[in-house]
């Protein structure tokens, strides 16, 4: 289940380098669930 809030800090925002598909997760994001291309790190969550 994800949250699509951007403000959430303690999440990650990865972004498609393909279809640029957008993903909030707590977790490490290795492919984009849409197309399964790459992914870039958007947002560095605070700690
Ligand atoms: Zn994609």
């Amino acid at each position: 289940m994800y949250s699509e809030d951007p403000y959430t800090a303690t999440k990650s925002r990865y972004e498609c380098v393909e279809c640029l598909h957008r993903v909030t997760t707590e977790e490490t994001l290795g492919a984009c669930p849409e197309c399964g291309g790459r992914v870039k790190n958007v947002a560095v969550p605070r700690e």
